[in-house]
């Protein structure tokens, strides 16, 4: 399936008014293409949507976390969901807003912690009783006060990839439910922290709206209890992890997201936000990538492609299928069955498999639904230095990231000298 933004026309696959060979020509390949009005018009779907419901939306960067993707978010009044030091210097580097920005993640450092606090974040999101007090004595050690919410772990199936399930009792994050409240009363009874909200986020690419329902119940029986120990909030987080079309998901209709949470915290003042990361960036950019070599076999035909599991790793990471287009048609005569394969040393790199395309060496590729956890996961496995990245805006074409230089992969590198 293409999208609005990325469509044929006589035969060439182009994104908004920009056919994609002429990125090929002047980028190289492999390369990440965005469309900026997909980009703006999930925004917008976002805002039109939950306008009413959610206060603050806060996009989690770590799903694409390049500068002009986070400016283009911040100028259109998003917060930000970071898991990182270098993530909140990348929001602030971006002209992102602290004041609507929420620090999640099980293991934040110190370093970060005085980080955020400098900046004056919205709220950290606290995992554990240790990572508690150990916000509160760098609060204190710095004179201020650290503005608190506790992602608890609803115990619920949000049915999605083993590895992207966030949300049950076995997994790493959150605080167990039944020990929020104690932890919520220690919380509020220290004078360096603020006590302003909850927060949950159980998975990722999560297609059906039970889940979620069930864990925002779950969510407010505590923010009553909570209030019974005079405990009151501000704000209630309701996480990310909306999933998207790679293949044939379909996708919680935004509209019916919000009605749910109308319903769950209906009567309820505390302001609603969320953090999706996903949904906002996934199907507005593809992968460019270009055959390389075709090595038909016995059992397997392999198209051996510029790109890899380095730029795209998913597949690999999560067997996840995304689609993949000929940027130009060939005759339908020659068409096989092909795994999209890198050149990484691992049988694991695939990009795509069995997937009927009439291909010849030098064709042109797109990796489609590439646009979050893309480019953010790509790592320099086998000395690959980074692709570029570019936006295109109706025909204009802005490079938003530089192809990586090698010899910058070992610029700090030291050879010993004996
Ligand atoms: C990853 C993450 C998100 C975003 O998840 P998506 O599935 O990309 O929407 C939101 N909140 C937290 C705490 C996360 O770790």
């Amino acid at each position: 399936m293409m999208t609005n933004f990325f469509q044929e026309r006589d035969g060439t696959l182009y994104v908004e008014e920009v056919a994609l060979p002429e990125i090929a020509e002047r980028f190289g390949t492999p390369c990440y293409v965005y469309s900026r009005a997909a980009l703006t018009a999930t925004a917008k779907e976002f805002h039109a949507a939950l306008n009413g419901t959610v206060d603050l939306i806060c996009y989690a960067v770590k799903a694409n976390g390049n500068l002009a993707i986070l400016n283009l978010l911040a100028r259109l009044g998003y917060g930000f969901d970071i898991v990182s030091g270098g993530e909140l210097a990348r929001v602030l580097a971006a002209g992102g807003d602290p004041a609507k920005t929420v620090f999640s993640g099980v293991g934040k450092t110190v370093a970060e912690m005085e980080a955020a606090l400098d900046a004056g974040i919205l709220c950290f999101n606290v995992e554990s009783t240790a990572e508690m007090k150990v916000l509160a004595a760098t609060a204190a050690r710095l004179g201020k006060i650290a503005p608190v919410s506790f992602r608890v772990n609803p115990d619920v199936d949000a049915k999605t990839h083993p590895y992207i399930s966030t949300g049950l009792k076995e997994n790493k994050f959150g605080v167990p439910f039944d020990e929020a409240r104690t932890l919520y009363r220690q919380a509020a009874a220290l004078p360096s922290l603020r006590v302003v909200g909850i927060n949950m986020h159980i998975g990722s690419q999560i297609t059906e709206i039970a889940p979620y329902r069930e864990a925002a119940g779950k969510m407010l029986q505590l923010v009553r209890a909570l209030e019974t120990d005079g405990i009151v909030l501000e704000h209630i987080d309701v996480g990310g992890g909306l999933g998207v079309r790679y293949r044939d998901e379909q996708p919680i209709p935004l509209t019916a997201f919000a009605q749910m949470l109308r319903e769950v915290f209906a009567g309820r003042s505390e302001r609603l936000l969320m953090e999706p990361g996903r949904r906002m960036v996934a199907e507005a950019g593809a992968l460019l990538t270009r055959v390389l070599y075709l090595k038909p076999g016995a059992t397997r035909n392999f198209a051996i492609v510029d790109a890899a599991m380095t730029e795209l790793m998913r597949p690999v990471l999560y067997q996840a299928w995304h689609p993949v287009w000929a940027v130009t048609k060939n005759a339908p005569d020659g068409e096989k069955c092909w795994d999209i394969v890198g050149s990484v040393c691992e049988s694991s790199d695939f990009l795509a498999q069995a997937r009927p395309l009439a291909l010849r060496e030098g064709d042109l590729l797109a990796v489609g639904a590439a646009g979050a956890y893309g480019m953010a996961m790509s790592s320099n496995y086998n000395a690959r230095p980074r692709v570029c990245e570019v936006m295109v805006d109706g025909n204009e074409i802005t490079m938003i990231r530089a192809r990586e230089e090698v010899k910058k992969l070992w610029e700090t590198e030291q050879i010993l000298s004996k």
